[in-house]
């Protein structure tokens, strides 16, 4: 069978995924009108691993499976006050601004927290967004909090600029120590350290060194936490005889995405830890090869 009969047989080429409000009416949903014209069908609210497992999916009569689920496990910095109101994940708070339109709220179900002092944790392309979206929120000062120099921010470096010219501030060599809250458990500050360069770590970046005796407190009232995020554990962890590495990305064959397990691909950030979008649509055209081959010759 090839991937063309595969997409046009009873049941056909079946995406499943959640959820439902993550199709804007834009460039992505034309994509996605594009795929179901060719008889992909798409099955919304559905977590794979949970709902229904791989090897459910097999017996309803899918031939392969290709898994590419993402990175979609927030990080948070491990330190004590972490459950105060006010602290949150760059994940919650920008699904909750773009995708599910908070900024509309209360014409929209979703409300967002919107701090008057706002602390953004990270210094990446994600913390840029947040810092960007929390001051368009009406926030009266967003700061980046950084451990590291701005020579070490992994964010663009035309991200960074356009962050600072909406009046976001960089703390740099900063690196927070605890969260502190009030009588009614939320959020009014942050105690940090000021930091120092010094020998390269295992990144090759200047590790950064704690200054004893630095502690300044920091007001906030709502801290957006943008450290990363990790491989999505909801379908990799139902699914035993499928290779994970030490940090729980799928282990595939590079040149085709296969996995350990017969008939199963994976790709994208689920595969390379959090990365781009140009690096996941081409792990999927690659591994749509060679599930082609697969279906016209074999595993
Ligand atoms: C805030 C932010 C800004 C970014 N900006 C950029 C940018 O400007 N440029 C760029 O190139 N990259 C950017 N990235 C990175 C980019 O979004 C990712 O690298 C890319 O989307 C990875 O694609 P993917 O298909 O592997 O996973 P995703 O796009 O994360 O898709 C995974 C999908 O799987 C679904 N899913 C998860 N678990 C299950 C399950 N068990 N069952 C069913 N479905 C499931 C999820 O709901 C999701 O829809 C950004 C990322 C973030 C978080």
């Amino acid at each position: 069978m090839t991937i063309f009969e595969a997409f046009h047989k009873p049941g056909g080429v079946l995406v499943y995924g959640i959820p439902e409000f993550r199709l804007p009416k834009d460039i992505v949903a034309q994509e996605v009108h594009f795929l179901e014209r060719q008889g992909v069908k798409v099955e919304c609210n559905a977590v794979v691993g949970r709902t229904v497992s791989l090897d459910e999916l097999f017996e309803q009569g899918f031939d392969a499976i290709y898994v590419g689920v993402g990175a979609g496990l927030p990080r948070f910095m491990n330190i004590p006050g972490e459950n105060l109101v006010g602290i949150l994940s760059a994940n919650e708070y920008l699904t909750r601004a773009n995708l599910m339109k908070a900024y509309k709220y209360p014409e929209v179900d979703t409300p967002i927290p919107k701090g008057k002092n706002v602390v953004v944790l990270g210094a990446g392309n994600v913390a840029m967004d947040s810092a960007r979206t929390a001051m368009r929120l009406g926030a009266d000062s967003v700061k980046i909090v950084y451990r590291r120099s701005r020579d070490e921010m992994p964010a663009r470096k035309a991200e960074i600029h356009h962050a600072e010219e909406e009046g976001i501030e960089l703390f740099l060599l900063t690196n927070p120590t605890k969260y502190l809250g009030d009588e009614n458990g939320r959020l009014v500050g942050m105690e940090c350290l000021r930091m120092e360069l010094g020998e390269p770590d295992d990144s090759g970046r200047r590790r950064p060194v704690a200054i004893v005796g630095s502690e300044f407190t920091v007001d906030c009232d709502l801290c957006i936490v943008a450290v990363g995020s990790g491989a999505n554990p909801l379908l990799t962890s139902e699914t035993p005889d499928m290779k994970l590495n030490k940090w729980g990305n799928v282990v595939t064959d590079p040149s085709t995405g296969k996995t350990t397990k017969k008939a199963v691909w994976a790709g994208g950030d689920i595969v390379t830890g959090a990365a781009t979008v140009i690096l996941a649509m081409g792990a999927g055209r690659d591994a749509a090869n060679s599930i082609h081959d697969y279906l016209t010759l074999g595993w």
